[in-house]
C-alpha cells in the first residue's frame, strides 16, 4: 500500500529495484554472470545511494535489493536494510540459497525484510546440474530456516517465494512441483521463461506458447489449478514467451526505477548487465547488440531531477506509444509475456 506522506511533485513507486552486488557465488548455466565471466565487472554498490533515495521512499511501495549478483554477498545489506526499515519501506530480495545459515535466516526475520524469494530451474538434482553452485536441498534448508525463524519470532513475515526458471528442455520437470510445494511452506510461486538469452543454444530453451504441445498447455492449466486447490501457496502465477503477442513489458516502467551497482538508474535489469565489453543476446533467434536504457548517475542529480529529465521521459512515452525503433526494448521478451 503506498503511504500518503507526499512530498509533492514527487514520482510513485511500486519498487526501486537496488543493485547491491555483482558478485555471485554461483555459476548458473543461463546466466550472464557465468556465461560472460571472461569480461565480469564484480563490484559492490556504494551505501551513499541510500541518500539519493530516500526522499522517495514515502511514495514507493517497495525497495528490490536485486540485480546481477546475489544480495547476501553484499557486505552493506544489513545496514541498508535498517535503514530502509526506519523508514517503513517494504523490502525485498532473491537469494540462491545457499548463504542461508541458522543465523542469517534469524536476522532477516528480525530485520523484517517483507520478501525473500528463492531461485529454482528444476524440482530436483536437475536443478543442480543447471544452477551449478547451488542445490535444491540449500534452497530447501533455507527456505525452512526462514520459516522456523517467522515460527519463533511470531510473525507472518517475509513471505516465502519461488522463482521458478522453465526452460524448454527441462519441461518436466514441472511434475515435481506439487510434490516440492508439499514439502515447502510458501506463498508465492512464479514460474518465468527465459527472458534473455545469451547463446542461440539457450534462446531455444526460451518457451514459446505457440510452440508447446496442446498436452503441455494442458498440463500447465492443470498444474495451476492442482496447486491453487491444494492450495500449496497463495498465489501461483505461469509466465510464457509468446511469438506472436507484443504488449508493454512487464516491468511497469512508468511506475518503477532500477539501479545499477556502479550507480546508473535504468529502467529495468536486463540492459545493465555488468560487462567491459559489447553484449550481445538472441531474440527469436536473431542476434542483437544490446543498447543500455540508461537516464543518469545518482551523484549527477537528484532522483526527482533524473526521473523527469528530457531522455527518461521520452523514453516512457514512447514506451507506452510502442514506439521503441533502436532501444533495447524493440527486442526484448518481457514485451511478449502471456500468463497462463
Ligand atoms: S521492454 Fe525489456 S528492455 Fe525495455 S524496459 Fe521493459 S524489460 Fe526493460
Amino acid at each position: 500500500m503506498f503511504r500518503i506522506r507526499l512530498p509533492r511533485f514527487y514520482p510513485v513507486f511500486s519498487w526501486i529495484q537496488i543493485e547491491v552486488t555483482t558478485k555471485c557465488n554461483a555459476s548458473c548455466v543461463y546466466c550472464p554472470h557465468y556465461l560472460c565471466r571472461s569480461s565480469w565487472i564484480k563490484r559492490d554498490i556504494s551505501f551513499e545511494i541510500m541518500k539519493f533515495i530516500e526522499p522517495a521512499l514515502p511514495t514507493t511501495d517497495l525497495v528490490y535489493l536485486q540485480g546481477w549478483g546475489e544480495p547476501l554477498l553484499y557486505p552493506d545489506l544489513w545496514k541498508m536494510i535498517e535503514f530502509l526499515k526506519k523508514r517503513n519501506v517494504r523490502i525485498g530480495l532473491t537469494s540462491n540459497g545457499t548463504l542461508i545459515t541458522r543465523e542469517i535466516a534469524r536476522r532477516l526475520v528480525e530485520a523484517g525484510v517483507d520478501i525473500i524469494a528463492f531461485s529454482l530451474a528444476g524440482t530436483d538434482e536437475t536443478n543442480d546440474l543447471i544452477r551449478k553452485g547451488t542445490t535444491l536441498s540449500a534452497v530447501k534448508r533455507g527456505i525452512d530456516l526462514i520459516n522456523e525463524e517467522k515460527k519463533k519470532q511470531g510473525t507472518p513475515l517475509p513471505r516465502v517465494h519461488l522463482a521458478y526458471l522453465l526452460l524448454k528442455s527441462h519441461f518436466d520437470q514441472l511434475n515435481g512441483l506439487p510434490s516440492l510445494l508439499n514439502e515447502l511452506s510458501l506463498q508465492e510461486v512464479v514460474v518465468s521463461p527465459l527472458t534473455l538469452s545469451l547463446s542461440p543454444e539457450l534462446d531455444k530453451e526460451v518457451c514459446f506458447i505457440e510452440e508447446l504441445p496442446e498436452h503441455k498447455l494442458i498440463f500447465l492449466k492443470e498444474l495451476k489449478r492442482k496447486i491453487t486447490a491444494q492450495k500449496l501457496c497463495d498465489n501461483m502465477v505461469i509466465h510464457l514467451v509468446s511469438k506472436d503477442i507484443t504488449e508493454l513489458c512487464t516491468e511497469k516502467i512508468e511506475w518503477s526505477m532500477t539501479i545499477s551497482s556502479d550507480g546508473h538508474i535504468y529502467s529495468c535489469v536486463l540492459s545493465m548487465v555488468p560487462v567491459k565489453t559489447k553484449l550481445f543476446y538472441y531474440h527469436l533467434h536473431a542476434q542483437c547488440e544490446m543498447i543500455p536504457n540508461e537516464f543518469g548517475h545518482f551523484q549527477d542529480d537528484t532522483l526527482k531531477n533524473i526521473w523527469y529529465n528530457k531522455s527518461y521521459r521520452s523514453f516512457r512515452k514512447r514506451h507506452l506509444k510502442e514506439n521503441f525503433e533502436e532501444l533495447a526494448c524493440s527486442r526484448c521478451y518481457k514485451r511478449k509475456i502471456v500468463t497462463i
